[in-house]
This record gives structure tokens, C-alpha cells and sequence, in this order.
């Protein structure tokens, strides 16, 4: 993380949430009836309510589990096990934006096919630019798109747009808190807005779990950047949703923040729950997500495994410093591509270590004359395969 976005949320006292917040197993083991357990497995979901609507809707099951579910008091018996789960949390079919505006056209997304499969840790990745705002705000009912279709948890989002709300949540990129309201009151809005009976709102629980208890009755104003960031997390999370998006959602915050941001994240994934986060932190997806996706210039570039991701890479770079003082490569190494880096006095080779064992390399620059003083090795990571999809952006 840049050392502006660090200093950007310093003050945040975040030292007394930590616990709290970075295991949710922690709350698991409150006595009943003083603060109320959360069930990560809960498995309802509420459909959004229309915005001029007066009454709430009446809530329906949905389960995001292949274990056995709890039921919840008022809704009608879950689904069996594995039943009537959809096998893609998200499916996109030919997705294309174009935002009008006065300034002219600007194709966002330019033809996107991608299922992101229930369960999983998945991350969209891609340049400042790419699209991968617009498509999470797709997803959301936030943007229109212009063509192509999109099914939510097997909702489609034109034929049934309250289902394919109820049953996400997004945490957005910007931190648009009203300052005037409490925690506390935010997400009883919010649990009011999807249609959440009183009696099955979990305002406290959710606090607790990111964190934020003993600031449920304080002015959003006076949260720092990494208590906001939570409270949008909590926000996602009133109604339940088996999907929960993350756009950017560490961009401002500091590192011992993200942790336990992650921490929580984890444990909602592993309770069942789909995870989508963007990010341009290359690390950050290689650490935590299972399955990939870049996007750029609004195309899917990559989409795999994060493994498979990264060995279909299969690229090492070498760096051999050499005592010989060089004008130019000699044709030998020429011929494996090597290039001359006069300032550390070193070759350096790029390579796919299944084609060019390294051995190789060295043997050639043997033959050349030279005479290794060091030799460094680098793995391909992310870094290099983002770099290689989006050349030429
Ligand atoms: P990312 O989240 O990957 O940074 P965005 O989805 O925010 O990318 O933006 C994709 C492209 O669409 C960018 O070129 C951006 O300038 C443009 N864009 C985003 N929102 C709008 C908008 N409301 N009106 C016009 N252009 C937009
Ligand atoms: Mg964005």
C-alpha cells in the first residue's frame, strides 16, 4: 500500500476492535440473550423493496450453503441440501456498457462472459479504467447496461431485478456515508429499505463483527476512513446476501486494517458466501482469491484458477553479472535472447523455465567467455502476468 493511503487513515483507533473483528468465532461464544449470536449460516434472504414502496416485503428463503441450513423463525423451510443452489453465483452472457454523455460515447465493457462460481474467493482484477466498477455496479442495479444478460444467484436482473438485488450486497468503491447518521441508524435504515422484519434485524451483531460496537451511536462524521470502509461492509451485509461484493475495498485502508478486514471476509466466505472483490493490488488477489479474473480496456484478458493463473505464466527472469566488461551481447546469448543492462553490469534473460532449463542459460554464457560473479533468479507472479494480458494499454 502507497505510504499516502497509510498516512491517510492514520488516527483510526482501531486497536480496541481488533479481536473483536478479526474472528467472528470470538462472537460466537457471547451468552445468548445479552448480545445475539451471529449465524453466518443463516440462509435468508429478503427481496429489495421497490423505493416508492410503503410496505415491506414479505421475506423469502434462500440458501447459500450445501450443508443442512437452520431454519429461520416466519420462513418457510429451506431447500434440501444441494438443492436449487445455482452452480454460478454470478453469470454474465455477452456484457457490453456504453456510457452517453455529452463529451460522446465511452464503451465500458465490451462483450464480458463470465461465471463466477458459487463459493468461491474471486477476484476481478484489472487497471484503473478496465470496467470492473461498471460490472459490479451492473450486478447491483446500479448501472444499466446496454446489452447483454445477467443472472444474480439465478435472477435474471431484467426479468426479476428486486431478486437479483436481494441476493447481493456491495460494499462500493467511494465511502458515501451520510455523516448525519449513527452507525446504528444506518443499517436500521438500510434492514428497513430491504424489507427486514424488526425482530430478525442483527444491527448489533454486525457491528460487533466489524468492529464498530462501541461507535453504533456516533455520527458517521466522526469515523475514521478504515471504521467507514467497515460500516459499508456491514451495510452489504443487513440483508444476508449469499453474494457479497468488494470494489477497491482497501484502497484508504492501512495494512492492519485490510488484515482484519480479510479476516472477516474469510469467514463469510468459508461460511458460504461468494466473495467478489476488485483490486489492482496484484498481491492482494494472489493471496486471497481462489479464482481470477483481469479485465481490460473492458474484456475479459484472463480467467482461472489463481494456480493455473500464474503457471500458465511460466516465466523466469535471470540476471548474471558478469566480471568482462561488455559493449554488446555476444551472439551466443543473443540467441537466448539476452539483453545487456550496462549500469549493474548484469545480462538479463527472461525465460519459461518448461522450455529453457536454466542449466542451458549457463552453459551459454560459458561458451561465451564470461565468468559469473552473481546470478539472481525471479518467479513470475501476478505482476508479470497482468503486465503481459494488458500490454498495450
Ligand atoms: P474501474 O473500476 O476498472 O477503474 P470503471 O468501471 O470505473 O473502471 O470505468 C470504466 C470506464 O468507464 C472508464 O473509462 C471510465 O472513465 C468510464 N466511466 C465510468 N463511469 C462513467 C460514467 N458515469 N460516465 C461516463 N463514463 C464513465
Ligand atoms: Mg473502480
Amino acid at each position: 500500500m502507497a505510504e499516502g493511503q497509510i498516512a491517510a487513515v492514520a488516527g483510526d483507533d482501531m486497536v480496541g476492535h481488533l479481536d473483536l473483528f478479526q474472528n467472528l468465532r470470538h462472537l460466537r461464544i457471547l451468552p445468548r440473550g445479552r448480545t445475539p449470536q451471529i449465524d453466518l449460516s443463516l440462509a435468508r434472504m429478503i427481496p429489495m423493496a421497490p423505493p416508492d414502496a410503503t410496505q415491506a416485503l414479505k421475506p423469502r428463503p434462500i440458501s447459500h450453503r450445501n450443508a443442512p441450513e437452520k431454519t429461520v423463525s416466519q420462513s418457510p423451510p429451506p431447500a434440501p441440501p444441494g438443492a436449487s443452489l445455482p452452480a454460478a453465483a454470478i453469470s454474465a452472457q455477452g456484457l457490453v456498457k456504453v456510457y452517453r454523455g455529452r463529451l460522446g460515447e465511452k464503451r465500458a465493457l465490451n462483450g464480458i462472459d463470465l461465471d463466477i462460481p458459487r463459493g468461491s474467493m474471486f477476484g476481478l482484477l484489472g487497471p484503473n479504467g478496465a470496467g470492473k466498477s461498471t460490472f459490479i455496479n451492473i450486478l447491483a442495479g446500479l448501472v444499466n447496461k446496454t446489452a447483454g444478460t445477467v443472472r444474480v444467484w439465478d435472477r435474471d436482473i431484467d426479468r426479476d431485478p428486486r431478486g437479483a438485488r436481494a441476493a447481493i450486497g456491495v460494499v462500493p468503491q467511494e465511502l458515501n456515508i451520510d455523516p448525519f447518521f449513527t452507525p446504528h441508524e444506518l443499517l436500521e435504515l438500510h434492514a428497513g429499505l430491504y424489507g427486514v422484519p424488526k425482530r430478525e434485524r442483527r444491527t448489533a451483531e454486525i457491528l460487533t463483527a466489524v468492529g464498530l460496537a462501541d461507535k453504533a451511536n456516533a455520527y458517521a462524521r466522526t469515523l475514521s476512513g478504515g471504521m467507514r470502509r467497515r460500516l459499508l461492509v456491514a451495510k452489504a451485509m443487513v440483508h444476508n446476501p449469499p453474494v457479497l461484493v468488494l470494489d477497491e475495498p482497501t484502497a484508504g485502508v492501512d495494512v492492519e486494517l485490510r488484515q482484519q478486514l480479510w479476516a472477516y471476509v474469510r469467514e463469510l466466505n468459508r461460511s458460504g458466501v461468494t466473495v467478489i472483490l476488485t483490486t489492482h493490488y496484484l498481491e492482494e488477489a494472489e493471496e486471497l482469491c481462489d479464482r481470477i479474473a483481469i479485465i481490460n480496456k473492458g474484456q475479459l484478458v484472463a480467467c482461472d484458477t489463481t494456480p493455473n493463473l500464474i503457471s500458465r505464466l511460466d516465466r523466469k527472469d535471470l540476471r548474471i553479472t558478469v566480471s568482462e566488461p561488455l559493449e554488446t551481447v555476444p551472439e551466443i546469448l543473443a540467441a537466448f535472447g539476452a539483453s545487456w543492462d550496462p549500469v549493474e553490469k548484469a545480462l538479463h534473460f527472461s525465460y519459461r523455465p518448461s522450455e529453457q532449463p536454466i542449466q542451458r542459460l549457463l552453459a551459454a554464457v560459458q561458451a561465451a567467455g564470461l565468468s559469473v560473479t552473481d546470478l539472481s533468479t525471479r518467479e513470475a507472479d501476478l505482476e508479470d502476468l497482468f503486465l503481459e494480458m494488458t500490454r498495450g494499454n
